[in-house]
């Protein structure tokens, strides 16, 4: 009995040994159907080199003067004369990046030997790609809820803990003949994150997803009295997908798409309010770092395709971006901070005038407290709908 013991003692040590080894050297695994391969084992095996573009999502490796990007999410493998459609687009899991064992082959060959396809079927390649990701958006049907107009004000109780409550008395009044002789503007608002995805964590614990939607909220209580058809992408603690609330936009065919955020930086000095319009570079370093965060895990060139499209509405889009940048900084006597630009998914795939607005930063513990204040909301609030009714009352 007591050898037993001893026995099943000795089996444990090693297992956990076999495991503690299998821990060390994970520079290939396997899932069940398929392997993956570490990019680090790739630098050492096929010797090229590695360079990181973090702010977005690339991966250039070169070797003989020749280079190959791969991106994070993205399934392809681009060259200055080859694009070639991968199975597994490379992601990143545990600080390490890994790619499938296809694409590690296709490397190999590439960064070995002479380049054999030519890059037209390529192109045709990649343009079937596009045609089904369209066909596959126009099935997408985002569980949003529709506001036309809103009969009385929505009380919203704000706990210390940041829970919101509120009374759903969201009603379609019938329009009257007053509404019909003006110009009905859309508006869509897009409070950020919902449900699982709680945003941008406060250090005490406020949560991006409550304090955006109350802003909203507040916001369009506001613009109740004025010539606004108002739609948002959510009302409630739902999560929708990013694709899903430019969609959503898109089909209602909005004048003006605002979505509103907070923003988090590294750095817990970093302070103040930031809008943002839509540019495939950003402005600054701290622009692209907001653009990545709000991101998560969409592709870039997902967004890529659409800057010819977008920039048909880059001057609207300033200008109202700049009537409520103006307007905040007004109100809540900030220094001033010109309008950025970064690449972020909503502003890059609503076919409209578009703004993103970083209401303070929740990751600065001062910041976060006013965050998490009434009237600190509530005069956001307000300056947003000032400077949209003055880029509106600018365009007539
Ligand atoms: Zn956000």
């Amino acid at each position: 009995m007591i050898l037993k013991k001893k026995n099943l003692k000795r089996n444990l040590i090693y297992m956990l040994f076999v495991l503690f080894f299998l821990l060390l050297n994970n520079e290939i695994f396997s899932l069940p159907s398929e392997s993956f391969v570490n990019l680090k084992y790739v630098e050492k095996e096929i010797k090229a080199g590695i360079d990181f573009k973090w702010e977005i999502d690339e991966i250039v490796i070169s070797k003989n003067g020749r280079q190959i990007k791969i991106f994070l999410n993205f399934p392809y493998i681009i060259s200055d004369e080859y694009q070639k459609k991968i199975d597994i687009p490379p992601f990143s899991d545990g600080g390490a990046i890994f790619i499938s064992q296809y694409t590690f082959e296709q490397l190999v060959q590439l960064l070995n030997e002479e380049i054999k396809q030519s890059s037209e079927v390529l192109q045709k390649e990649i343009k079937e790609q596009k045609k089904q990701e369209v066909a596959q958006e126009t099935v997408i049907q985002p569980q949003i809820t529709k506001i036309i107009d809103i009969k009385e004000e929505k009380k919203i109780v704000v706990k210390e803990n940041s829970v919101i409550k509120k009374e759903p008395t969201i009603e379609v009044l019938p329009t009257s003949t007053n509404q019909i002789k003006k110009q009905i503007r859309i508006l869509v608002f897009d409070p950020g994150h919902g449900g699982n995805d709680p945003g941008a964590i406060g250090p005490n614990g406020v949560q991006e997803k409550d304090i955006v939607l109350d802003i909203t909220l507040r916001i369009i209580k506001y613009l109740k009295k004025e010539n606004f058809k108002i739609y948002l992408t959510r009302d409630d603690d739902n999560f929708i997908s990013l694709k899903g609330r430019a969609i959503f936009a898109n089909e209602k065919n909005a004048d003006l798409f605002i979505s509103i955020h907070c923003n988090a930086s590294r750095d817990r000095g970093a302070q103040g309010i930031r809008t943002y319009i839509y540019n495939r570079v950003a402005s600054s370093r701290e622009a692209a770092e907001a653009a990545k965060l709000e991101n998560k895990n969409v592709g870039v060139f997902e967004m890529l395709l659409n800057d010819l499209r977008k920039s048909a509405f880059e001057y609207l889009s300033i200008e109202a971006a700049g009537n409520i940048q103006h307007s905040l900084v007004k109100n809540l006597r900030l220094k001033w901070t010109p309008t950025e630009r970064a690449p972020f998914y909503v502003l890059a795939n609503t076919n409209m005038p578009s703004v993103l607005v970083e209401a303070a930063f929740i990751s600065n513990p001062q910041e976060e407290k006013k965050l998490n204040d009434n009237d600190f909301r509530e005069k956001i609030a307000q300056s947003i709908s000032e400077g949209i009714i003055e880029y509106f009352s600018r365009l007539k």
